[in-house]
């Protein structure tokens, strides 16, 4: 497979011409069911009809004009997010690294402002992901991606995930902020205990530091909250969120409170394409579902169901299968084998997936899944999980 694009990927050699709800068809005719989602990007699933009706109407009248003049459609999403979250104030970009770039911004200016421009640093847990710029491959400190593109940027710590001892230690006079994903997405599915995150606010405020939740891919409605912060009771100062956010749109947010964000005014920040009025048509269209009366009860309903089918499927083949961890539909199973091997076989039989550290495969589908795709995503994994034991595991026992 020779190409014109840069090689920084490992693709599969599949292309896909075509989506429907949970489901993919690829130019060669196959039909897969997709618990991938685009990394838990598709939260409606494919071609949802109301987010093809929202981008075919804005599409006819209007895509962008800068912000150099005001965008109704994103007033309108940010007081809706604001409105369902902790949040006063939103910064639209397009990406989940923006995001990031954005609430580190707001955590330096504050400090800037408030008269301790000494606190700079940012506390963050080792196994997280933040995206690929530079500054986002610093604050998440991962030596596999950041190799080769030193001096790497300053101002990030990094201390055990789920480790409040670790972390109370690692504070001194220049911190300003702690940056955590409540799950942990690209670092396998680990979830941080809800006594962890309560008590990431607790020292935030016992510091005066501010509390960053990066939510990009745990966040908008994946665990069943808009949030996933929201199950341990507390909230953070700033969020970064983005891949569930436009359906399939390119768009980030970074969500924050008038007092963490009180120093980004005019000039200090901004994006030429951020929130323009295609991407806030597409978001508000997002939420006009997600926020729907008892849509996001479902998708905790649909994960309950899911986990304890993946439960089951661990109790059948221990030999392939370690655990399941996660919330809601975010889930990883832990293999025994290389889970890369068992992904493809899963693709190979119809069911897309997606790898993360710790030897775990990502199952995160769109948000619309009900128990006929539960069933026959089981019965896959089932399948592929029998057959990959009879073959590859008899030689070794
Ligand atoms: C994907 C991801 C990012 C980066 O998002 P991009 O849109 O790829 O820039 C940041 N944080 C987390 C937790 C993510 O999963």
């Amino acid at each position: 497979m020779t190409s014109a694009l840069m090689p920084t990927y490992n693709r599969a050699d599949l292309a896909f011409d075509r989506g429907e709800g949970a489901y993919l068809f690829s130019t060669d005719g196959r039909r897969y069911l997709d618990f991938a989602a685009g990394i838990a990007v598709n939260s409606l699933g494919h071609s949802h009809p109301h987010l093809v009706k929202a981008l075919e109407e804005q599409g006819r009248k209007l895509w962008h004009v800068s912000n150099l003049y005001r965008i109704p459609e994103g007033e309108r999403l940010a007081e809706r997010l604001c409105g369902a979250s902790f949040a006063d104030k939103v910064f639209f970009g397009n990406s989940g690294a923006e995001a990031i770039e954005c609430g580190i911004k707001i955590c330096r200016k504050y400090h800037d402002d408030t008269g301790n421009p000494n606190r700079w640093k940012i506390i963050g847990a080792n196994g997280a992901f933040h995206g690929r710029t530079l500054t986002a491959l610093a604050a998440a400190g991962n030596p596999k991606y950041l190799a080769g593109f030193a001096p790497d940027v300053p101002g990030f710590v990094h201390v055990a995930f789920n480790n409040l001892n670790e972390l109370r230690a690692a504070i001194d006079d220049e911190t300003a902020a702690i940056l955590v994903e409540p799950i942990q997405g690209e670092g396998g599915i680990r979830a941080g205990s809800r006594d962890y995150i309560k008590a990431l606010r607790e020292i935030c405020d016992e510091y005066g530091l501010l509390l960053f939740f990066d939510e990009v891919q745990c966040g908008m409605g994946r665990t069943g909250k808009l949030f996933a912060h929201e199950w341990a009771g507390i909230t953070p100062d700033v969020l970064a969120t983005a891949k569930g956010i436009g359906g399939g749109f390119p768009l980030g947010a970074c969500l924050a409170t008038d007092k963490a964000s009180a120093g980004m005014t005019a000039g200090t920040h901004g994006s030429t394409y951020g929130g323009n009025p295609l991407a806030m048509a597409i978001g508000n269209a997002v939420l006009d579902v997600m926020l729907a009366p008892g849509f996001l009860e479902g998708v905790e309903r649909t994960g309950r169901k899911l986990k304890a089918k993946l439960e089951e499927l661990v109790r059948r083949h221990p030999k392939v299968f370690v655990e399941v961890r996660g919330e809601g539909l975010i889930q990883g199973l832990r293999c025994d084998p290389p889970a890369g091997e068992i992904q493809v076989a899963l693709r190979n039989a119809g069911l897309l997936t997606v790898t993360a550290a710790e030897n775990v495969i990502r199952i995160v589908p769109p948000l619309i899944i009900g128990e006929q795709e539960i069933a026959e995503a089981a019965a896959i994994i089932d399948k592929v999980a029998t057959a990959y034991a009879a073959e590859k595991l008899k030689g070794a026992a």
